[in-house]
């Protein structure tokens, strides 16, 4: 047995923990509700710890064909989205009243491709995730099966769970599935395979040791894991592979044991940002006070209307936009909360009275300081 080697931590981290349908089920046609209780407790403890843990959870379909009694139809799409549509209820209901036992309470998201692509929706679901997190509610996410078609879906909950972690700007993302985790060669069919440890490099060789067969009843296998915990650790998440049958997995990981298959974060959080803003050419500029620069420059605040002089330009909720201070270079670059518009009607106006002044608000800030990155 190797030496457990305990890895540094931050006390608190925000946590998203995708349950596979193989999990939920642990290999059967139905959900395992003993199971499921069980990584609800383990959640629910992380959460008693001051963790946030957001949930991605498979299973709809699989609850959705239960409750039907298993009828024997074709595999086309409108039958999944039918079987997505009962299950998924019964799904969310099982997980309000597992939570409920731990005094937690639960808040359903469901995604598909189109809301993590198209940047204003990306900004309403990234605020929708921060006011559960803020108000201690756990969020419950899966891909919205019921609507979703080809061109919108996602079509794994692996894929969905990394965008969920870069959406939700997570440390940490734990795939439980039904293996320990990846291993050197198929271990159903080479006894002697190893479990690889750490990854710091996904190649060619490594995508085609994860090109198996897939698990009996989910979508994903290894090689979905794989582009996730790619997308995820690009973008500042560190990602963990491993069994959901294992005794308190959930805590072993989080604790910095070595556990499954860790892939290590690639960018810093400073990193993330350049990463949200990427490709957008700024599209105007916030002109600021004298106040506003410095709590920017140097106490790490965000960036409220009342510090705003100026507006210039058009744009949109969610655009890039530059902060300066008179006629002076860029002192920062930044995502917009408010459009050009919303922000000549409230700059200069203390953020309680936003709603009065737009007759709705998208929070009390212009530009969040996560989505801020200093210049020069
Ligand atoms: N969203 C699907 C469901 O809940 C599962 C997708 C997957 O297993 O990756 O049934």
């Amino acid at each position: 047995m190797p030496e457990a080697r305990t890895i540094l931590l931050p006390m608190s981290q925000r946590i998203v923990v995708k349950l596979g349908t193989s999990v939920l089920t642990g290999g059967t046609r139905q959900l395992n509700r003993a199971q499921m209780v069980e990584l609800t407790r383990q959640c629910a403890q992380l959460h008693h710890c001051g963790h946030e843990v957001i949930l991605c959870s498979s299973g709809a379909q699989a609850a959705g064909r239960a409750a039907l009694g298993f009828p024997e139809l074709p595999s086309t799409l409108a039958n999944k989205q039918m079987f997505a549509a009962v299950g998924q209820s019964k799904l969310m209901g099982m997980w309000e009243s597992f939570f409920d036992i731990y005094g937690v309470h639960v808040g359903q998201i469901l995604l598909t491709r189109a809301d993590t692509e198209n940047r204003h929706r990306f900004l309403n679901a990234r605020d929708t995730f921060a006011a559960l997190l803020e108000r201690r509610i756990v969020p419950v996410v899966n891909e919205n099966d019921a609507v979703s078609n080809d061109e919108i879906k996602v079509g794994d909950n692996d894929n969905l769970s990394a965008l969920v972690a870069v959406l939700a700007g997570a440390e940490l993302l734990v795939l439980l599935t039904d293996q320990p985790g990846l291993f050197t060669a198929d271990p159903r069919s080479h006894p002697e395979a190893e479990l690889i440890r750490e990854v710091h490099r996904i190649d060619e060789s490594l995508r085609a040791l994860a090109g198996g067969p897939k698990s009996g009843l989910g979508v994903g296998g290894m090689a979905t894991k794989l582009q996730a915990a790619d997308i995820a650790r690009r973008a500042g998440t560190s990602v963990v592979i491993a069994a959901g049958s294992m005794p308190n997995v959930l805590q072993r990981i989080v604790a910095g044991e070595e556990v499954g298959t860790r892939f290590p974060a690639l960018e810093s959080l400073e990193a993330r940002k350049h990463w949200i803003l990427a490709g957008q050419a700024p599209a105007g500029s916030l002109v600021v006070d004298a106040g506003a620069a410095l709590a920017l420059r140097h106490k790490g605040r965000s960036l409220l209307p009342a510090g705003i002089v100026t507006v210039e330009g058009g744009f949109e909720r969610g655009d890039t936009v530059f902060v300066r201070e008179n006629s002076g270079p860029p002192l920062a670059r930044g995502v917009s909360r408010y459009s050009s518009d919303d922000l000549q009607r409230i700059s200069g106006c203390q953020s309680s009275h936003i709603a009065e002044r737009l007759g709705y608000d998208y929070g009390p800030v212009a530009v969040h300081r996560n989505d801020l990155i200093l210049l020069g």
